[in-house]
């Protein structure tokens, strides 16, 4: 059974107050509704994991994620924080690949493996972002661009290592957009991406592993997006800094 999964990417958003608030909110809605089969992550900025981490203490299905870590193990690597210094911290995921890490930070498909072999040997969970920009949209190549993303940052992995893995597939003119992919399009995507994984690990290592949608995901789309059969939840950005409308998407299976 693939895990069900909704991870919030707060990005550069919130005070530590407006942060604790939006916690307590989601921690209390969750632990009211039946979301138990239902693994929620709060990736907060690094210096609100402290504040949030404190708050899900004893919810059993929301687990602490951080937005990014270091491609270096440690050292004279100002403002980076590593791997282990999440791990020993207890966060458990890591969004590994984002978009925008790519694009303004210059993050390549190579800085990428080191970041997912790091994270995995510190025994964190890498939540990994893949997805085409527009023009690759249009022009019809967009499966062959994020099946390339993956190969070249992920195809190196063992098969004990990339079983760990989730996938996010974010197409980047969904993201923040209010234009979401439609289900279909997500599906496809997703059927795409796991029959790859499937001709490089086989296809038990590749129908276990989770793959989540993220684009724009909102109440009013998740439940359709998430009835597709190869979407296993969703990653979002926007949508989660409210805690009516993420807590919404958590109970969309
Ligand atoms: C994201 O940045 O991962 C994301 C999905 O953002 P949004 O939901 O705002 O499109």
């Amino acid at each position: 059974m693939r895990k069900k999964i909704v991870a919030g990417n707060w990005k550069m958003n919130l005070t530590q107050t407006e942060g604790q608030k939006l916690t307590s909110e989601i921690v209390n809605m969750i632990k009211d509704e039946s979301t138990q089969d239902v693994t929620v992550v709060l990736n907060p900025p690094f210096v609100h994991l402290q504040a949030v981490k404190k708050l899900i203490e004893g919810v059993n299905n929301i687990y602490l994620g951080a937005q990014n870590c270091s491609d270096k193990a440690s050292g004279a690597y100002t403002g980076e924080i590593s791997a282990s210094m999440l791990a020993s911290f207890g966060v458990s995921y890591v969004i590994i690949g984002h978009s925008e890490r790519r694009e303004y930070f210059g993050e390549t498909n190579s800085m990428l493996t080191d970041k997912v072999k790091l994270a995995l040997e510190n025994g964190l969970t890498p939540i990994f972002c893949c997805g085409e920009p527009l023009d690759i949209r249009e022009n019809g190549t967009h499966a062959a661009y994020v099946t390339n993303q993956l190969s070249e940052s992920l195809f190196g992995l063992e098969e004990q290592d990339i079983k760990r893995l989730v996938i996010a597939y974010e197409p980047i003119w969904a993201i923040g957009t209010g234009k979401t992919a439609s289900s279909d399009q997500a599906q496809e995507m997703h059927a795409t991406i796991r029959e790859h994984l499937a001709s490089k690990y086989g296809k038990e290592i590749a129908e276990n592993m989770s793959i989540l949608y993220g684009g724009s995901c909102k109440p009013d789309n998740a439940k359709d997006i998430f009835s597709k059969p190869d979407v296993d939840g969703g990653l979002i950005g926007g949508a989660s800094l409210k805690s009516r409308d993420f807590t919404d998407i958590v109970t969309s299976f």
